[in-house]
């Protein structure tokens, strides 16, 4: 994996992928700080759009406290907006995006209208009982125990088709997400060959 290993310096694409709860985000974090790209995650910027009550969190709040997805078309609007911006230039950290095939495709259509492509997947992965652990713990607004099988049940149908997908690309990486945070964190940045500089203080939080 030269090509991610190098990329530090050019900036990176990157999609993180894995199911609910697998720690996406706190790896995402440490990643995008080693890489110099921003973390954009899906999640995030709706439930940001839900809080602001704008015509898009409107629409969205009550898809996502059932767990299921929203629609792809409406997904397409808010990454192409996003990945428009200037700080997305020399690259991004997506997490969260894409979810579905179709998805993906979209992804694919961006990347190839501005000539540029992804360096890697990187897939998270750790068991669904642990997962469910995890969730309950974390007890956000759309962690009740059936929400969470709902979104495990749809992470199963809808997106771990990607893995297949971005395998047969060349571009999946796969982390062992079910150890400790900072076990994840040095697995996961030694495959950017960034290994001996981890930031435990980010790492940990
Ligand atoms: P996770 O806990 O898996 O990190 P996220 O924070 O990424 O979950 O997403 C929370 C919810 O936001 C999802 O359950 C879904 O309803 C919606 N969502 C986020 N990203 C997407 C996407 N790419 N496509 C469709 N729905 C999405």
């Amino acid at each position: 994996m030269a090509d991610a290993a190098n990329s530090g310096n050019r900036g990176a694409r990157v999609v993180l992928l894995g199911p609910p709860g697998a720690g996406k985000g706190t790896q995402g974090q440490v990643l995008c700080q080693h890489l110099g790209v921003p973390a954009i995650s899906t999640g995030d910027m709706l439930r940001e759009a839900v809080a602001e009550g704008t015509p898009l969190g409107n629409k969205v709040q009550g898809i996502m406290a059932s767990g299921a997805l929203v629609d792809d078309a409406t997904m397409a609007d808010v990454v192409r907006e996003r990945l428009a911006k200037p700080d997305a230039g020399r690259g991004y950290l997506l997490d969260g995006y894409p979810r579905t095939l179709a998805q993906a495709e979209t992804l694919a259509g961006i990347l190839r209208d501005a000539a540029q492509e992804l360096d890697a997947v990187l897939l998270v992965d750790v068991p669904e009982d642990e997962l469910v652990r995890r969730a309950l713990l974390r007890g956000r607004g759309d962690d009740k125990e059936d929400v969470i099988r709902e979104r495990l049940r749809v992470y199963r149908e809808k997106t771990a088709p990607l893995i297949g997908y971005y395998r047969e690309r060349g571009l999946l990486r796969e982390i062992d997400g079910n150890r400790p945070i900072e076990d994840v964190t040095a697995g996961m940045l030694g495959l950017f060959g960034v290994g001996s500089e981890v930031n435990h203080e980010v790492a940990g939080a």
